[in-house]
């Protein structure tokens, strides 16, 4: 996880971004604010091979430009084009940032029909529309006997539950603890009470809690995820490694 805060980054933090890898395939989801820094920590930028953006809200993207930079400015000669997947106009303001013409040779851009599915490198991805403040996509990965589902940002979907159907990893937005959204914001974001409730009903492995608004307090947002799902729950923050090849005979654990 290269970060897990919602909306900004808090002192020191990065927003949503999480390298995901299978068999030396390194895909990147949602380069949002403050990820790259990071990112650069654990690979070069020229050692990503895709990138899959669920929605076009800077933290989420915002990060993609400075990716994009690094592999076209940063390197001589620069990488191949990078594979970027996103829902048609996602990345029109993000890439706009640069002249007309700049990064063209960089990326590969592969537009996401909801609903789909997708082969990036070694994973099969299934997409889903759900519902927030502008089109996002929720993707389901699978590679190598294991999966991985995430929200990107989303209210709640009868979309939900079949994405996240008995996956290794459940990767869910939780914006809020429990009922405190505004009525304006509770069609488009959720809470960790309401992820531990997907969470059981669709059977996952562990739930891993994201896109936390900067000042939550993780206890109070794990505990509410907890009165919900009895599986193992934790929060993303930047560092957080998680392996989901089999552990038999152990107890569960991130
Ligand atoms: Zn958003």
């Amino acid at each position: 996880m290269l970060g897990g805060d919602g909306a900004f980054p808090s002192p020191g933090g990065a927003c949503s971004g999480y390298l995901v890898e299978h068999e030396d395939f390194r895909l990147l989801i949602d380069p949002g604010y403050a990820t790259f820094p990071r990112l650069v920590t654990q690979v070069r930028a020229d050692q990503v091979d895709a990138v899959l953006v669920s929605h076009g809200h800077p933290d989420h993207c915002a990060d993609l430009s400075a990716l994009l930079r690094a592999r076209t400015l940063g390197s001589r000669p620069p990488p191949s084009a990078l594979p970027v997947y996103a829902l048609s106009d996602a990345l029109g303001p993000v890439l706009g940032l640069d002249r007309v013409g700049m990064l063209d040779r960089s990326i590969v851009r592969h537009e996401i029909e909801p609903g789909s599915h997708l082969t990036i490198g070694p994973f099969h991805c299934a997409t889903a529309l759900l519902p927030h403040f502008l089109p996002n996509v929720g993707v389901r990965l699978s590679a190598g006997g294991q999966s991985l589902a995430y929200t990107g940002d989303s209210g709640p979907s009868p979309n939900l539950l079949p994405l996240a159907e008995g996956v290794d990893l459940f990767l869910a937005e939780a914006t809020f603890i429990d009922d405190e959204a505004e009525e304006s914001d509770a069609p488009s974001l959720s809470s960790a009470r309401q992820r531990g409730t997907t969470a059981h009903r669709a059977g996952v492995r562990r739930l891993l809690l994201t896109h936390i608004w900067p000042g939550t307090d993780r206890d109070e947002l794990e505990h509410a995820a907890r009165s919900e799902y009895s599986g193992v729950v934790a929060t993303a923050e930047p560092g957080t490694v998680v392996d989901l090849a089999p552990r038999t005979g152990r107890h569960e654990s991130f």
